[in-house]
């Protein structure tokens, strides 16, 4: 008789944990997962995949409008929010099928219900059995973080904001970080009065300064009201549906819709996991060593619940980097440096490697250039919105350390700039390669 049922035990089906349980399987190793809510996790159900359709969506607002420019007559345009909310989760459905579809296919058992650690190498199912695994791999993510003020439960998070029944006519969202930007762009495209609410006095902290003050430019100059250093008091739910925050510091502010997006904490509550001896840091994420190894030998983690960097991309390299480690005999590690990631604000960012801040603190002084151009599209269109593109370089070797931009199809653009980014290509070298015209990327290799 086998020692255990399983090989691996993974809790959570996301993006790492899918990876790591279907790789793990094709090793030859006998894999379940458990997923208390929907295969495919944050990025697939309630994140990326649907926010980006939102994007697109809201984005027909600003091309309907310029396309009388172009020639167009579009008459009488309406938009309807239903239609367009019951589209992005048909194909999200469609989606979780494909990823459940993909277990199956490699053989991986899926229980469809909350498991948690009871033991080095046992999880106990919500159903009461308990099922003995060689490994554990902890994939449960991140959950939005709701702040602890009378009334927060009038509020919804990212979880609930792609079921809303209606368009609000007022949205006051709180946090300035990815989700904030993302959501600001979405509901003000579509029609709503947006108010974005921050505890400090920026935007997208961590992203390059001159980028983002570009954002809150633009955001401002299209309507998106910003008030900071703003700290929330209490909510109150009036009779006709409507809310009316109160700030400690700031005048109240009516709205329909009230968004938290002020950060996400990794989902370990409840998992029994310090009962075991799993090592948790201050933050309640899961320590794990290079390999992804916890405290406890026989358990790992990765993704968002480790809180190293909480991007999909990365879980997905995670996974694969335990699964070839621990099964497939092709022990390597996740290469942390300059990975790109995009906020898709309207219009979006973008950025690999270092900003112009981390270079001159890690170098001292640093070369930067910069291109700040009217897209072509946007001249003809008679939208006066200005795209700026920023080279981060090293003063002596010519290395470009970083590239950040804020442009329409930004991240289309970034994520082959990257790879020159990776593979430490130099400022001569980019001016070395010959433009692509007439485009917007070609601002990279003109910059002087
Ligand atoms: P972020 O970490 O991006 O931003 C959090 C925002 O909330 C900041 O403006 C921060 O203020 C503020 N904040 C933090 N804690 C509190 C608090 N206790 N009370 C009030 N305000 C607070 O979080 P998001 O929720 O937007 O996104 C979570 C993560 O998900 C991101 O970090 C990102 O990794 C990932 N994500 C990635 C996306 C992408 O790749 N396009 C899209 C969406 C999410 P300040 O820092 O100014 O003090």
């Amino acid at each position: 008789m086998a020692e255990f049922d399983y090989d691996l035990f993974v809790i959570g089906a996301g993006s790492g944990g899918v990876r790591a349980a279907r790789v793990a399987a094709a090793y030859g190793a006998k894999v379940a997962v458990a997923e208390e809510h929907r295969v495919g996790g944050t990025c697939v159900i309630r994140g990326c995949v649907p926010k980006k359709m939102l994007v697109y969506g809201s984005h027909f607002a600003e091309d309907l409008h310029d396309a009388a420019r172009y020639g167009w007559e579009l008459g009488d345009i309406r938009f309807d929010w239903k239609t367009l909310r019951d589209n992005v989760n048909a194909d999200v459905d469609r989606l979780e099928g494909l990823y459940t579809n993909t277990l199956d296919n490699n053989k991986v058992e899926l229980f469809h219900e909350r498991a948690t650690v009871s033991g080095p190498n046992a999880v106990t199912l919500a159903s009461g059995r308990t099922i003995t695994a060689r490994f554990i791999l902890i994939a449960t993510g991140a959950w939005p973080v709701v702040p602890d003020v009378p009334g927060a439960e009038h509020g919804i998070t990212s979880n609930e904001v792609f079921y809303i029944d209606e368009l609000p006519k007022r949205v006051v969202i709180a946090g300035a970080g990815y989700i904030a930007n993302e959501f600001a762009g979405i509901f003000h495209a579509l029609g709503s009065k947006v108010t974005v609410v921050n505890r400090s006095d920026q935007i997208l902290r961590g992203y390059d300064e001159q980028i983002r003050d570009r954002l809150f430019q633009i955001s401002t100059q299209k309507g998106i009201e910003f008030i900071f250093n703003a700290s929330f008091e209490k909510v109150e739910k009036r009779e006709d549906g409507s809310l009316c925050v109160h700030f400690k510091d700031h005048p109240k502010c009516d709205t329909d819709l009230l968004l938290f997006a002020i950060g996400r904490s990794p989902k370990t509550g409840g998992l029994g996991l310090e009962a075991v001896g799993v090592e948790l840091n201050d933050k309640g994420a899961i320590v794990v060593d290079e390999d992804n190894r916890s405290s406890v030998p026989s358990i790992y983690a990765v993704g968002d619940v480790t809180d190293r960097v909480q991007l999909t991309p990365v879980a997905i390299r995670e996974g694969q980097a335990f699964a070839d480690t621990v099964f497939g005999e092709k022990p390597h590690r996740v290469d942390y440096g300059a990975i790109p990631s995009a906020v898709f604000s309207n219009p979006p960012m973008a950025g690999v490697g270092l900003t112009e801040r981390q270079a001159r603190e890690q170098f001292g002084t640093v070369k930067v250039f910069t291109s700040d151009f009217r897209p072509m599209r946007n001249v003809l269109a008679g939208r006066n919105e200005r795209s700026l593109y920023k080279l981060v370089v090293h003063p002596e070797t010519d290395v470009v350390l970083g590239i950040h931009m804020i442009s329409p199809d930004a991240p289309e653009i970034l994520q082959a700039a990257a790879i020159a980014v990776k593979a430490g290509l130099t400022k001569a070298q980019f001016d070395q390669t010959i433009a692509l015209h007439p485009s917007m990327a070609e601002e990279l290799v003109l910059m002087k």
